[in-house]
């Protein structure tokens, strides 16, 4: 039997909100730029990486998978244009949105960017409150539940805002471990998650937690969401790990 001063123990030292906040890659060589869009994202609750070139692009792109890359068309040792090919040839990265930034302004120009499957595509120089909306709308769009602050599924809904969870209309509380979970659930309606994913994306993947951790959380996220009555909205899929239902 763990005790649960030793189960609380990782939530100390965990990555702050790790699986609420979207991961946005900058791809972009020049440094005020890159700094100006860096500053903007984590002000609009974006976890931020940066690339400086193509290359660079790809292996990030590779290690960790972006919500959103916004990717610059001159670069340096592969061109923004090449990399949105590639990522769009794989499977795995098939879908990920791009919004591209170009100095270039002919029409043709933003016809080829949009060709090789950018979502968007932006001349420079561009205003950040026009970037940031271009970058909510294209995140709507893909990630409906990302982008927004109030996300409803069945009869939960989750407002990120305020840290708020009801379920039918009644007030549901959660820890922050439940809460994180029950967001990323909420992201992926319907998905079976292992408990070694779910370790990775609530927890982060540099933390050392043992798996029954999660099995833990999850029945305390259970009982807070059946408080007030209702179905268990989490299924348990045996041997391979847990469901949020779609409601
Ligand atoms: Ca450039």
């Amino acid at each position: 039997m763990t005790s649960t001063a030793e189960l609380e123990r990782p939530t100390t030292s965990m990555r702050p909100a790790a699986a609420t906040r979207p991961y946005a890659l900058i791809v972009e060589d020049e440094p005020s730029l890159v700094e100006l869009i860096r500053y903007n994202l984590i002000k609009e609750g974006y976890e931020v990486a940066v690339a400086t070139d193509g290359e660079e692009a790809l292996l990030t792109i590779e290690e960790r998978q972006p919500d959103i890359v916004l990717l610059d068309w001159m670069l340096p040792k592969l061109a923004g244009i090449e990399v949105a090919r590639r990522l769009r040839s794989k499977a795995a990265t098939r879908n990920l949105p791009i919004i591209m930034l170009t100095a270039r302004t002919e029409e043709s120009d933003r016809i080829r960017g949009l060709d090789v499957g950018a979502d968007d595509y932006m001349t420079k120089p561009f205003s950040m409150s026009e970037l940031t909306a271009r970058i909510r709308a294209v995140m709507r769009r893909i990630r409906p539940a990302l982008a927004e602050d109030v996300v409803v599924v069945g009869d939960i809904s989750i407002d990120r805002a305020a840290h708020r969870v009801t379920r039918n209309d009644l007030e549901v509380h959660l820890g922050p471990t439940e809460f994180r979970l029950l967001d990323y659930f909420i992201q992926h309606p319907g998905r079976v998650f292992s408990r070694e994913q779910l370790l990775d994306a609530v927890w982060g993947s540099d933390v050392y937690v043992e798996t029954r951790t999660v099995d833990v959380h999850i029945g305390r996220l259970r009982k807070a969401l059946s408080k007030g009555g209702g179905e268990d909205p989490i299924r348990t899929v045996r041997s391979a790990g847990y469901a949020l239902n779609p409601g």
